[in-house]
């Protein structure tokens, strides 16, 4: 079992990546042959600086170590170290539609919100998603409910690549966690927590020190009733429910039980209590691991080596399926 997923990195990653994505990630280690990528080509999809790029780069790495990926059980590295990325972005060009893209509501979203120029790239986004999973066949792509759709367009252009030049593509499956799949912003209960586009109180950064998450939660915007219940007019609470039931391990019911009369008060302290007391070790280790850049580096281009393997062999095929350059001889 072959399983690939991503992470931008545009600034400091969230509880919303960490319920949605991270823990995944970490399980996948023991599930099958794993892929993680940082994502750097995405992040040039919005406006962005190249020295924090960079920087970025190393941030996000270290929290995905500190959060419990291991090198030696997957493979970890830089999705601009491995340039096949882009050429099967321009080759699955020719079975992408154009009007699939323009329903795609991560770009309607931020094209919707931009303040500076709405790059193409914004648009092409979900082509480059699908060659990151198609060029390495992988059957599982761990991600939150946000990527559901993208997922969906990387399988049909997988389904159309196989039916207009044969069987060369695996079709992969999303996979996305009971509860956790969708966190929302504290302060804006409607829209996703977010990277780049959420509001800073709203957001609780995996490396946010315990008083600042503590500020967060407690200032988390809810409603005027007083029940500790789930429901469509309840979205601020809803997302408390679900955060605490992630980082317990519990169900929202049991959430739901246990907060029985309690009160919005004493149910966003715990929920508060629960979130430090969950982040504070990856706090730690991200501290250390941040420190040794190189060590970092090193992981990122062994990583990108073994990429590079897999994705190679995957082109070679590609290529000759679609009539791009000369026929080869395999092996
Ligand atoms: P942006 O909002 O700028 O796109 P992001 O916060 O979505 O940034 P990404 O790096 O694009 O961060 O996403 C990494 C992973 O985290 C993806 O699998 C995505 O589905 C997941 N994810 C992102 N936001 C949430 C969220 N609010 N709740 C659960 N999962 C999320
Ligand atoms: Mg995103």
């Amino acid at each position: 079992m072959r399983i690939f997923s991503g992470i931008q990195p545009t600034g400091r990653k969230h509880l919303g990546n960490y319920i949605g994505a991270l823990v995944q990630w970490v399980a996948g280690q023991d599930r099958g042959d794993a892929l993680y990528c940082l994502v750097d080509l995405h992040a040039l999809t919005v406006p962005y600086e190249p020295e924090a790029l960079r920087d970025a780069v190393y941030d996000t790495a270290a929290t995905l170590l500190a959060a419990g990926l291991d090198p030696n059980r997957c493979i970890l590295f830089r999705q601009s170290d491995v340039q096949e990325h882009s050429e099967l972005t321009w080759l699955l060009s020719s079975v992408t539609s154009y009007g699939e893209l323009t329903r795609m509501t991560q770009f309607k979203d931020k094209a919707g919100s931009a303040r500076e120029l709405v790059t193409s790239g914004l648009f092409f986004y979900p082509v480059l998603m699908a060659a990151d999973v198609l060029v390495y066949r992988a059957e599982e792509v761990p991600v939150g409910e946000d990527q559901r759709q993208h997922v969906e367009l990387m399988r049909d252009a997988a389904e159309r690549f196989n039916g207009r030049f044969g069987e060369t593509l695996v079709v992969p499956e999303a996979r996305i966690p009971g509860v956790g799949a969708r966190i929302m912003d504290l302060q804006f209960p409607e829209r996703k927590m977010s990277t780049t586009g959420g509001s800073p109180q709203g957001t609780v950064y995996v490396t946010d020190e315990p008083a600042a998450i503590l500020k967060k939660f407690r200032s988390a915007v809810t409603d005027s009733g007083t029940d500790v219940v789930r429901a469509p007019d309840k979205p601020g609470i809803s997302n408390l429910i679900d955060i605490l039931a992630a980082v317990r391990g519990s169900s929202p019911e049991e959430v739901e039980a246990s907060f029985n009369g309690a009160g919005y008060g004493a149910f966003k302290q715990a929920v508060a209590d629960a979130v430090v007391e969950y982040l504070a070790p990856v706090r730690a280790r991200y501290e250390e691991l941040r420190a040794d850049e190189s060590a970092i580096e090193r992981i990122l281009e062994q990583g990108a080596e073994k990429a590079r393997a897999i994705a190679a062999d995957t082109m070679l095929d590609v290529r000759e399926a679609m009539g791009v350059g000369p026929v080869r001889a395999r092996r």
